[in-house]
């Protein structure tokens, strides 16, 4: 028996919810259905819509797309008071990390999961999407930023993952983790593994 199946002795599965009211969400299904095979996790990647949706989960996904658009559908649909009352982990890309954080320079409808204020669309229009190399984890990893933010502040018990540019670009805090590059448009499972690992002690 594997170390993984191992630690999930007497827990029947884990079940990972990708946000799926705006965007395009499958990207992430894939990468999340990869990292689990990976990590040799018996599991189930489910599609969110509804409040009652996401009390099947054990964490859960917010991709890119458009964070004013999709806090509001949160509201809307009850799945921000389930996300909150469930307290369970929460993994952003992109505008996910902008509904993560508790501040932005914009009036809108945030989780506030993650002590940060973030800065939208930090990396200014004209280089509104771009790929470079950064460092995650003591390894280098292929950064891919679409109008991508920034956080600029963090409370003391935040811990930066990654910086480019001199700005933080990677955090966790609690068992949550966001990103303000997309990792699901990479092969690259080590961001995807970590969140899972989050979501395993919480379970646990
Ligand atoms: N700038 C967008 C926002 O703030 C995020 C862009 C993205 O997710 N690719 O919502």
């Amino acid at each position: 028996m594997s170390t993984q199946a191992h630690r999930l002795e007497g827990i029947e599965m884990i079940r990972i919810g990708i946000l799926d009211l705006q965007g395009d969400v499958s990207e992430h299904f894939k990468i999340t259905e990869k990292s689990l095979k990976n990590m040799n996790i018996e599991s189930q990647v489910l599609k969110v819509k509804t409040a009652s949706d996401v009390s099947a989960c054990d964490g859960m996904i917010i991709s890119g797309g458009e964070s004013t658009v999709i806090g509001k559908l949160m509201e809307k649909t009850g799945i921000k008071k389930e996300i909150l009352t469930k307290k369970i982990p929460v993994m952003g890309t992109c505008a996910g990390m902008v509904l993560l954080s508790t501040k932005t320079d914009y009036e809108q409808s945030l989780l506030g999961l993650i002590d940060m204020k973030v800065k939208r669309n930090g990396f200014g229009r004209q280089r509104s999407s771009f790929e470079d190399e950064i460092e995650i984890f003591g390894g280098k990893y292929k950064g891919i930023f679409i109008r991508a933010p920034y956080v600029s502040e963090v409370g003391d018990d935040v811990e930066i993952l990654a910086s480019y540019q001199d700005k933080i670009v990677a955090v966790a805090f609690g068992n949550h983790i966001a990103t303000a590059f997309h990792p699901e448009l990479t092969d690259d499972t080590r961001i995807h593994e970590y969140f899972i690992k989050e979501v395993l002690n919480c379970v646990e």
